[in-house]
C-alpha cells in the first residue's frame, strides 16, 4: 500500500517539524495521513480535497467486477465475509416481501429467482465504506487508530490498531472485518494508495457500466458533483446522523 523507497520515518518527522512550526490542525492530519498510508512528502495535500463516492443503482449490472478488483487491489482476503466492497441483490415481491442475497459478495453470480411470476421489481446495490462525516468507527476507537483524514477519507492506522473490534461493531453498515492475518480493523480507503497518485478508486476504473462515480463533493467541476447536481440523491441510514458519503441515485426506500 505505501509508496516504494520512502523513509516512512523520516519522512513523518519532517512532517512533525512542519505542524510544529506551522501549528495547524490540518497539518497534524496530514501527519496521520501519512503515517498510515505512506504518502510521499510534498506529493500530496489531502487538506486541498473532499472526496465522497456516487453509486447509481440504476446503471448497476450485479457484474461484480469492482468487488474482484477490489479484492485483488488492497489485498482483501479472498475467503468469503472478507469485502470492502460487495454487491446485493434486492428481490422485492408482490405480497411486500423482500428478499436480500449476495453469494460471495456477488463474485459467485447471482442464481435464478426463485418464483418469479411474484416478482415487482430486482436491482443490485453496491455497497462499501461511506466514510461517514460523523463517523461512529472513529467516536469508539480507544486507541485513535481509525480517524479521518483532511479530504473526508476515514483511514485505519494499523500501527496503532489493537484488534479490539470496537469499530466493527460500532459501523452500522457492516463495512469492516478483522484481517485474519493482520489481526487489526480493515475496509474501504477509496484507494488511497491511488488517491494520493491522482488516479480514481480501483472499483470505479473497472466498472463496465459508469455505476461508480468518484470525486469531490463540493468542486462543481467533478463528476461526482455533477452526479449530485443531476440525481435526487440518497443514503443509507440517513436516520443515524452518520452522514454518510456514499451517495446513491435510484436507491429503493427498501434497501437497508
Ligand atoms: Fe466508519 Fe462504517 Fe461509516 Fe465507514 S461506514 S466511516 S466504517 S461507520
Ligand atoms: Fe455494479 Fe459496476 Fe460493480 Fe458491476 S462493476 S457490480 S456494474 S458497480
Amino acid at each position: 500500500m505505501s509508496d516504494q523507497g520512502i523513509d516512512r520515518r523520516a519522512f513523518v518527522g519532517d512532517l512533525v517539524a512542519a505542524c510544529l512550526a506551522a501549528g495547524g490542525p490540518v497539518l497534524l492530519g496530514m501527519v496521520r495521513v501519512a503515517a498510515a498510508q505512506g504518502v510521499g512528502a510534498g506529493a500530496y495535500d489531502p487538506s486541498a480535497h473532499d472526496y465522497g463516492i456516487g453509486i447509481d443503482i440504476a446503471k448497476c449490472i450485479g457484474c461484480a467486477r469492482c468487488v474482484a478488483a477490489c479484492k485483488a487491489e488492497n489485498d482483501v482476503p479472498m475467503e468469503p465475509h472478507y469485502f470492502n466492497t460487495w454487491i446485493e441483490r434486492y428481490v422485492l415481491r408482490t405480497d411486500g416481501t423482500v428478499d436480500v442475497d449476495s453469494p460471495n459478495g456477488g463474485l459467485d453470480g447471482f442464481g435464478p429467482i426463485e418464483s418469479e411470476g411474484d416478482v415487482l421489481r430486482t436491482f443490485f446495490v453496491p455497497k462499501l465504506c461511506n466514510h461517514c462525516a460523523n463517523p461512529p468507527c472513529v467516536q469508539v476507537c480507544p486507541v485513535g487508530a481509525t480517524f479521518q483524514s483532511p479530504d473526508g477519507v476515514v483511514l485505519v492506522d494499523d500501527s496503532y490498531c489493537i484488534g479490539c473490534r470496537y469499530c466493527i461493531q460500532a459501523c452500522p453498515y457492516g463495512a469492516r472485518y478483522l484481517h485474519p492475518e493482520k489481526h487489526v480493523a480493515a475496509k474501504c480507503t477509496f484507494c488511497y494508495h491511488r488517491l494520493v497518485k491522482g488516479l480514481v478508486p480501483a472499483c470505479v476504473e473497472v466498472c463496465p457500466t459508469g455505476a461508480r462515480v468518484f470525486g469531490e463533493v463540493e468542486k462543481r467541476a467533478t463528476p461526482l458533483a455533477r452526479f449530485m447536481r443531476f440525481n435526487d440523491i440518497q443514503v443509507l441510514k440517513p436516520n443515524l446522523n452518520t452522514k454518510p458519503k456514499a451517495y446513491y441515485a435510484n436507491l429503493d426506500g427498501e434497501v437497508r
